[in-house]
């Protein structure tokens, strides 16, 4: 078999069999298939897409490119959320803590953020001293201990798509539904995982911006765990304006905490509430929604859910100081307010505009290896159907560079559009089949 045969066969939009799949895979692992060549195929995959079992095959040709992490001598069934990536997504810093206050062991390894969107790691990493390369035999331990860890990705566990995303970064083929389907699936079955929730962003700020993608790229993704004979549930959730308030690594962290306090802005404390609620059903412990959120409230009241996220934070090494009394977190030396520039209903509040503002400040990173300023970012304090009038803020600026805020305020600015007439809020989550109701936003009271 030859790589350049299986390019050509894709580029001239042929099926490729198991067998060229998971020979194709096994160059990409050793690096006997040239980046230059890998490359090609994935353009050629994504111009010409994969059908549902070329996309399965290649799922777990990636997911058996290296260890396949095996949990069950630690907890008897393991449950993982993802989530396909957003701006503001802070939610496993609420959601982990809250699940595994409710007697789920949960330990999830998550990713670093690039372009717009951030990361779950280099969030956590805002707490000094907090480790997150942790080795499996301490991933392991810990989950039994405390039944909870936030871990980075081992780059033992499916190494393939550590090098095809790489490439993919650099080669404009990150949006291809077969390619982010497989390198999201082939990571959670390799890290064990028998049954996965899936959080779909979809919108200007995510990944996928039409709800017709993501909704086939949920049906994708369910298949494919069917087919590896893995419980998958997807939500499709509202990433055209940010998630919250808070958008920057340390402002993020105290937002995450003011939630496990029970507080934190209305619309992320429900999409946590709602994200707990189905892995507490995902794993046997609620047997309704409505039950698996009155566990994931209790958890919250009773403190239990912030006292997990301590001992998370103490077993890795964070200055537990730092989530007691949060404004011991890395601060900005510039705070500066966005006022609005006019009177209106907001009808915009753009999620990737707002990303791109929080990199421009140094939250996050435009190559691989940049260095990022863990206390900047912004705190945007509108949501798209709010009436809003001349001068009050939009958004206050978190900065530790003139220069740096000066090019975040220009940028920000086209983020806002205003309507005449009274906006519609966004939903904070879409059906899965189009035709069904819309999940009403489950806002709590006050
Ligand atoms: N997240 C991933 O892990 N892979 C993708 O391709 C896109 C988002």
């Amino acid at each position: 078999m030859r790589a350049v045969d299986i390019i050509i066969k894709k580029r001239d939009r042929q099926e490729l069999t198991r067998e060229e799949i998971e020979f194709f895979v096994r160059g990409i692992t050793s690096g006997e298939i040239p980046d230059y060549q890998v490359a090609a195929w994935a353009m050629a995959v994504l111009l010409n897409g994969m059908t549902a079992r070329e996309t399965t095959d290649l799922t777990l040709a990636m997911a058996h490119s290296g260890e396949i992490l095996d949990l069950s001598d630690v907890v008897d069934f393991v449950v993982d959320k993802h989530s396909s990536g957003g701006v503001g997504d802070k939610t496993s810093l609420v959601v982990l803590p809250v699940v595994a206050a409710c007697g789920l062991p949960i330990g999830k390894m998550s990713g670093r953020g690039l372009g717009f969107s951030g990361g779950t790691l280099d969030k956590m990493e805002s707490i000094p001293g907090f480790r997150c390369d942790l080795s499996i035999a301490e991933f392991k331990r810990q989950l039994k201990e405390i039944g909870v860890v936030l871990a980075g990705q081992s780059p033992s566990l499916a190494p393939a798509d550590g090098k095809l995303y790489a490439l993919r970064d650099v080669t404009g083929t990150v949006p291809s539904l077969p390619l982010i389907a497989s390198s999201i699936m082939s990571k959670k079955i390799a890290a064990g995982a028998q049954a996965i929730l899936l959080d779909i962003k979809v919108g200007l700020g995510a990944f996928v911006p039409t709800l017709d993608e993501a909704r086939r790229l949920a049906r994708l993704m369910i298949e494919i765990g069917q087919q590896a004979g893995r419980e998958v549930v997807a939500l499709l959730s509202d990433m055209n304006q940010p998630l919250g308030q808070a958008v920057g690594n340390a402002l993020e962290v105290r937002e995450a905490i003011e939630t496990l306090h029970g507080g934190g802005p209305a619309d992320f404390r429900a999409h946590c509430l709602h994200v707990s609620a189905h892995l507490l059903m995902l794993g046997r412990r609620a047997a309704t929604l409505e039950q698996g959120r009155r566990l994931a409230e209790q958890a919250i009241a009773s403190g239990a859910a912030f006292e997990k996220l301590c001992a998370l934070v103490h077993a890795q090494g964070g200055d537990v100081s730092c989530i007691e009394q949060p404004e011991r977190l890395p601060r900005a030396r510039l705070v500066e307010v966005f006022p609005a520039g006019r009177e209106g209903y907001l009808s915009e509040v753009n999620a990737r505009l707002i990303g791109e503002s929080s990199v421009l400040l140094g939250a996050g990173r435009s190559r691989k290896d940049d260095a990022i300023d863990h206390a900047v970012g912004l705190l945007v304090h509108r949501k798209v159907g709010d009436f809003v009038t001349v001068g009050q803020p939009l958004v206050t600026l978190h900065a530790n560079d003139p220069a740096r805020l000066a090019e975040a305020r220009h940028h920000l600015a086209a983020a806002f559009r205003w309507s005449e007439t009274p906006v519609p809020p966004l939903p904070l989550f879409y059906p899965l089949e189009a035709g069904e109701e819309v999940t009403p936003s489950p806002l709590p009271a006050g």
